[in-house]
């Protein structure tokens, strides 16, 4: 297996994508895809991620994120590990590269183009910000017959999850509340984790929150409903995406509470309601479970 790496350069919401026509011999002959390459001897990704960039456009990077692993296997190339990235800042002057066309791609674009089954996988993962990413693509000629999602097939239903349920620490405390009958839930699908108040861009850890009046406020009286709704549409969106065949929601929260949430008092009394991201899961027939009704599923 070689290694290479891929980079997706973001600017005003658009990629840079590279429409790779010029090489007569190349496996990617008629796809846009991101740029990059091979490595060479005794590189690292990042090195390699910032030559080949170098190389194919003439810009030089100033910050990059590492987003991820994807391997491909194949029943006609050799495989490969990509190591895959994304980045914000560069300078220099864009030139064009010997292997096609660069143009800048507005995303909401990215689904017109000519592209490999799998980079809408990936491009779909990148999007959404899900964290560092295992995703293995296997073709056979240049058809896609099997994803796997940090080692899980995706062909099997997707479940939204809270990510807290799942034990990572984005609760409103900076702590997790991982539930041994939603991990169980890997036997039988694919959980896709989603904290809507950390999504709306809400800090971690932060002032608990309680819903008032159909607004959500922190404790110490911040009208954060604004962010509580972004979050909600980040998780209907993964929900959309990933087919989610349901939903697994924490208990009580003011985003992912169903049936019954706190009462806007701080007191530890709920009553009658839903949060916020479970409300519009619902409104969008998305079905909801608490981590108390997993024997539903
Ligand atoms: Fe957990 Fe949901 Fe609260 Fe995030 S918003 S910490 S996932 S209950």
């Amino acid at each position: 297996m070689f290694q290479s790496t891929l980079c997706y350069i973001e600017k005003d919401g658009k990629y840079l994508m590279l429409h790779r026509t010029k090489k007569e011999a190349d496996a990617n002959k008629g796809k846009w895809i991101g740029v990059g390459g091979k490595f060479l001897e005794n590189e690292s990704p990042e090195e390699c991620l910032l030559r080949e960039v170098f190389e194919e456009t003439g810009l030089t990077l100033e910050n990059w994120q590492y987003r991820g692993i994807v391997t491909f296997v194949s029943d006609r190339w050799e495989g490969e590990h990509m190591h895959l990235f994304t980045a914000d800042r560069f300078s220099g002057t864009l030139t064009q590269s010997d292997e096609g066309e660069l143009e800048w791609i507005d995303k909401n674009e990215l689904e017109k183009l000519t592209l490999w089954e799998g980079d809408r996988i990936f491009l779909r993962l990148l999007e959404r910000g899900v964290p560092f990413f295992s995703l293995k693509l296997s073709y056979m000629g240049d058809e896609l017959d099997g994803a796997w999602l940090n080692g899980r097939n995706l062909d099997r239903s997707a479940l939204l999850v809270s990510s807290c349920l799942l034990g990572n620490r984005c609760r409103y405390d900076g702590a997790g509340r991982m539930d041994e009958r939603v991990t169980a839930l890997w036997d039988k699908y694919v959980l896709i984790p989603v904290c809507p108040e950390a999504a709306g861009g809400l800090p971690i850890p932060r002032p608990s929150s309680e819903i008032k009046e159909g607004r959500v406020f922190d404790r110490v009286g911040n009208d954060v409903t604004e962010q509580y709704e972004c979050g909600a549409q980040t998780a209907l969106k993964l929900a959309r995406t990933f087919k989610c065949a349901g939903a697994v929601l924490k208990s009580n929260s003011p985003s992912c509470g169903c049936g019954r949430i706190y009462d806007g008092s701080f007191s530890g009394r709920t009553v009658k309601g839903d949060g916020v991201t479970a409300a519009l899961l619902k409104e969008n027939g998305v079905a909801v479970y608490t981590e108390n009704e997993t024997e539903k599923l």
